[in-house]
């Protein structure tokens, strides 16, 4: 027997595609920076979780008992990645005059329910940052006294204090990293605040006593001490946006430098992981991304347009995570066709199995080789769905077998392509101001018209589905009869 494939993962620390080689035998821990849930996640946001989902999905494909944590940031980002600006937490409970805990309950349900239609496995911890404050206060003693230094705003890291720091952000490009807050008293522009003071005279919603007086924790602390309290350091995987790689990371490897006690960087377990992953952003040229636009992209907004929210799943599988992918609304469009042929395609071998149950036999022995070659270099999803494609068009083959290669395939794609039908995938718009049984009525009605060759009454009448938000469609390939505008 050939050894099996290994899984090769691009590391953003040493630029390069390396091979899976996990800290234990037979695990792979990951963890994945998470949301701050001041406002609704984006679905760029959410591209960052499917990413990561794909990822887990395919090391547990690969064999390796997974062991998952996405924080959720309740406390601790500045509005500003790099030391400046107010708390996001603090700055939307003042703006709604809400109380932060009520703000980051909504917004964390939010994220979840999202998660959920979006088919992303629960990882195995979610990691609340507030409820990890006196480990982190622990840290930071840990490191204070060779790594910090305390200003009248807060405890500050000495980014000079180990070995090669930014490396990350210079693996990327030669300068090296983004911007940086100037505070008086800094070392260096770079020095971050691992423990920020409330300022005299004011009070914080949320705020602990610690050493170096009432206040919270940075947010880079939050993520350095809920990574190694859950998965040790060092663990295997850390992943998050491309921002990420040039503030946040950086910080959160030195912070793991200094705890890790040796400071250098000639260990990769000294950056408190070995992989550092990144995924690209999604793109959107009117600013329809931004949380500060009026209405922005939430995942509920393509719902309430008629998309499956697996549709955004699909199309963000058909770019590679490291590539940007720039968002429309006709790329969904497009990406909703491919998922309901492939939704009938199972449909129609599942009407053709029956009761029947098998393990893909040896016609489907080159496939699954192929998916599998895809998906172990680099989490090549593009390359999978094609591969998928064909499984799909096979002929002659056993359809039970070939749903059961369609499931070895969606284990790691999570389209949920053996459970979903293709009633699911047809979301009534929000703003269709008529329900099904009158869609339908009407289109019995335009029927007939069309019958009649009265293409005036036809018209008319497709012409009301429109105002009412369908658009109704003639001939559609995959017996469609109308879909939302
Ligand atoms: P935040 O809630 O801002 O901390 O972001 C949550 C995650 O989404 C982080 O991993 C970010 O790097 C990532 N992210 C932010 N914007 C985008 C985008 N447009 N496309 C993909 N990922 C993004
Ligand atoms: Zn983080």
């Amino acid at each position: 027997m050939t050894d099996p494939r290994p899984l090769v993962l691009f590391n953003s620390l040493t630029r390069q595609p390396e091979p899976f080689r996990p800290v234990h035998p037979g695990e792979a821990r990951v963890y994945s920076c998470g949301p701050t849930v001041y406002n609704y996640p984006h679905i760029g946001n959410m591209r960052a979780y499917v990413f990561a989902d794909v990822l887990g999905r395919t090391l547990s494909y690969k064999g390796y008992a997974l062991t998952h944590v996405i924080n959720i940031t309740d406390v601790g980002h500045l509005t500003d990645d790099a030391d400046d600006g107010e708390d996001k937490m603090e700055a939307a409970a003042a703006a709604r005059a809400q109380s932060i805990w009520d703000i980051a309950r909504h917004y964390t349900e939010a994220y979840w329910a999202d998660i959920a239609a979006l088919n992303i496995r629960t990882p195995a911890h979610w990691s609340i940052a507030t409820q990890y404050v006196p480990q982190m206060i622990a840290f930071a003693e840990t490191i204070a006294d060779r790594h910090c230094y305390e200003l009248p705003s807060g405890l500050y890291f000495d980014v000079g204090s180990v070995a090669d720091y930014g490396r990350l952000a210079r693996a990327q490009t030669e300068e090296g990293s983004g911007r940086i807050d100037e505070v008086e008293g800094k070392r260096h522009p770079a020095d971050f605040a691992i423990w920020r003071k409330t300022p005299p005279g004011e009070s914080r919603q949320m705020e602990w006593d610690s050493p170096w007086g009432q206040g919270a924790p940075g947010w880079h602390l939050e993520c350095s001490v809920m990574s190694g309290a859950l998965l040790g350091f060092p663990f295997d995987i850390h992943t998050g946006g491309i921002d990420h790689r040039e503030i946040h990371h950086p910080n959160e490897i030195a912070q793991n430098q200094a705890f890790c006690c040796a400071g250098s960087l000639t260990d990769p377990g000294n950056s408190g992981a070995r992989v550092w992953m990144h995924n690209n952003f999604l793109v959107e040229r009117s600013g329809k991304m931004s949380k500060s636009s009026g209405e922005f992209l939430r995942l509920q907004l393509l719902i309430d347009r008629g998309y499956h929210p697996l549709a955004y799943r699909l199309m963000c599988l058909q770019a590679h995570y490291r590539s940007e992918l720039e968002f429309s609304w006709d790329g969904l469009a497009a990406a909703l066709t491919r998922l309901k042929r492939l939704v009938m395609a199972v449909a129609q071998a599942r009407e053709r199995a029956g009761d029947a149950a098998a393990q893909p036999g040896s016609k489907f022995a080159d496939v699954l080789d192929r998916f599998d070659a895809a998906i172990s270099e680099d989490l090549n999803t593009p390359v999978a769905l094609t591969v998928l494609d064909e499984i799909v068009a096979l002929k002659k083959v056993d359809p039970a077998e070939k749903l059961a290669a369609i499931g070895v395939v969606d284990s790691v794609l999570g389209l949920g392509l053996l459970t979903l039908e293709r009633a699911d995938l047809r979301i009534r718009p929000k703003a269709a101001v008529i329900d099904e049984t009158a869609i339908d009525a009407i289109l019995q009605e335009r029927r007939a018209a069309r019958a009649e060759k009265d293409f005036a009454r036809s018209d008319a009448l497709r012409d009301n589905l429109s105002v009412a938000g369908v658009e109704a469609m003639d001939g559609d390939p995959l017996g469609w009869d109308w879909r939302p505008q």
